[in-house]
């Protein structure tokens, strides 16, 4: 599979090729089909892959072809994606590919971690977000204060959740995907990522993906 046989929309083409990517890596030539097609999808997939395209531009795509992004933003847009990464460093690269991706299309990401203002960052959600991205404990803190509509939420991303469970987020996970409002896993799509398999991912795994999800290493 090309970029150009994937089934992106041009504007997502051309920005895949302003960003200088000529061919899909191994985990987007697999994982962009199988997310597209609506599958959850539990990854192997080590930083340096390329698994941020692999599941920013399926997402991107069906957000602009039958989402909300598809028509005009509105200032009351709640969170169609959330991306939920370990470091702040890592949510802000998140946060810049997708930009970078979306440039051109309705779609805003917004990125949220400590260390910038709460208000600031709950002012920038308010402003309407179509993909939310944040590491656990920021995300829990304005989702908790209820300053986050989840009922438009359709696509949930959990980056490196080896390296959230090594830092001790697994309550903030597990708090997120029980949060009200949170669309049960059998009414949205749920991707993981995790560079190793261990019988800790595995229960993350059951538990936050439809059963027959699929494995991909
Ligand atoms: P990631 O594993 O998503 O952190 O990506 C690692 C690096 O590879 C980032 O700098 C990406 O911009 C770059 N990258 C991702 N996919 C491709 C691709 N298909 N072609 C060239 N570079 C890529």
């Amino acid at each position: 599979m090309t970029f150009d046989e994937a089934g992106l929309c041009d504007t997502l083409n051309k920005n895949i090729s302003k960003s200088g990517y000529v061919k899909p890596t191994p985990v987007q030539k697999h994982g962009i089909p199988i997310v597209l097609g609506g599958c959850d999808l539990m990854a192997c997939a080590q930083t340096g892959s390329g698994k941020t395209a692999a599941f920013l531009l399926p997402i991107l795509q069906q957000l602009m072809k039958d989402g909300v992004a598809a028509s005009k933003f509105s200032e009351l847009q709640e969170p169609e994606a959330i991306i939920v990464a370990p470091t702040r460093e890592l949510i802000n690269q998140i946060y810049l590919e997708a930009r970078k991706f979306a440039y051109g299309t309705c779609v805003r990401p917004v990125v949220v971690y400590g260390g910038i203002s709460t208000g600031y960052t709950i002012r920038e959600v308010l402003k309407g977000c179509n993909v939310l991205c944040g590491t656990p404990g920021r995300l829990m803190d304005i989702i908790g204060r209820g300053k986050v509509g989840l009922s438009k939420l359709r696509y949930l991303v959990l980056d490196e959740a080896d390296r959230m469970l090594d830092m001790g987020f697994e309550p903030e996970m597990r708090r997120l995907v029980a949060s009200p409002g949170m669309p049960p896993k059998e009414e949205r799509q749920t991707l993981l990522f995790s560079a190793t398999y261990p019988e800790d991912i595995q229960k993350l795994a059951a538990d936050f993906l439809k059963p027959g999800y699929i494995f991909l290493a």
